[in-house]
């Protein structure tokens, strides 16, 4: 089948933790910065080399993130893990460039919409932010990274132009980012939105290493992954437990989970370099910190071949 891995050079997929941001980023509650250090480093243990671990975007717009350069200082840095942070302009850049992360993303909505509500400016405006601080990252040789949010449909303007998303990333690439992220902010991607899409992008940007960024929020997170394997795409974003929404787009929830999504890549064939047992660990004790349950599956039910004793199940009556 030809979701399965072509070749053994074709088998590793990186999955990258937006935990820490995109899920504790509609956190209404403080999450001690200790807490959030010590998950990603409980990760990394765990094998997870890529992270978008928090933003620099205003403290006062995003108390929840305002810890950012502390979180990074408390992060154990290991060489081949790389740490993403957000970064909204270039007082952000600089704050993130001292703070020593690896890639900076920016973040822009493919919907003008969305675009005001969270950023609360225009694309236009944002995508001259980018190409402000754009500089700053070269200057400190760290890689640049583009999101696209809200690539796949927007909550309040429905179908998103193909062609403001591929003026997005025609910004990003001008400026000098080659990682574009797709982020399908609220859970409107759908196979063929998400292969018209790619398509579009491939053919005008060819040297575009496009991630793909899915929330669960209609349930077919997984099978626009399972899509996003045919396309040849081998990044994804995801979160621990699923947590995750944006306070910017009614309805939206969590993020595809982080272990659901190992397990389906490991059970198809596919390589990440993460033990899939620590990982689901880490995910029971975010829901501890949460003090609720989350949507992910596998740390709940484990290892498909995980055998339960007949004892164990209660028989039917009658
Ligand atoms: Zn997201």
């Amino acid at each position: 089948m030809s979701y399965a891995p072509a070749s053994p050079q074709d088998r590793f997929v990186l999955v990258t933790e937006v935990g820490t941001r995109d899920g504790f980023q509609s956190e209404k509650e403080f999450i001690p910065t200790e807490v959030k250090a010590a998950l990603i480093n409980a990760l990394i243990d765990a094998g997870v080399t890529s992270f978008e671990a928090t933003s620099f975007v205003s403290p006062r717009a995003v108390p929840q993130l305002a810890d950012a350069a502390k979180v990074m200082e408390l992060v154990h840095r290991k060489p081949g893990v790389r740490l993403t942070g957000l970064v909204p302009n270039a007082r952000g850049a600089e704050r993130a460039a001292a703070a020593k992360v690896d890639m900076m993303a920016c973040f822009v909505s493919a919907s003008e919409t969305h675009c005001q509500a969270n950023l609360n400016k225009s694309i236009d405006a944002a995508l001259l932010d980018y190409a402000e601080f754009a500089p700053i990252a070269k200057q400190y040789n760290i890689t640049l990274r583009g999101a696209v949010a809200t690539a796949f449909g927007c909550p309040f303007e429905g179908e998103v132009s193909i062609d403001n998303v591929l003026k997005i990333v025609g910004a990003y690439m001008a400026g000098g980012a080659r990682h574009i992220s797709l982020g399908d902010t609220t859970g409107m991607a759908t196979p063929p939105v998400v292969t018209r899409t790619v398509e579009a992008i491939r053919k005008q940007f060819p040297e575009a290493m496009i991630a793909l960024h899915f929330h669960n929020t209609r349930g077919i997170g997984l099978a626009n992954v399972m899509n996003g394997l045919e396309l040849g795409i081998r990044e994804y974003e995801s979160s621990f437990g699923g947590l995750g929404g944006c306070p910017f787009a009614p309805g939206a929830t969590g993020n595809i989970c982080t272990e659901d999504l190992v397990y389906l890549l490991h059970e198809c064939g596919y390589e990440t370099g993460i033990n899939l047992d620590q990982l689901a660990a880490v995910a029971r004790r975010v829901q501890e910190v949460m003090h609720r349950d989350l949507p992910g599956q596998y740390m709940k039910s484990g290892a498909r071949l995980k055998l339960s004793s007949l004892e164990s199940v209660r028989r039917a009556v009658g």
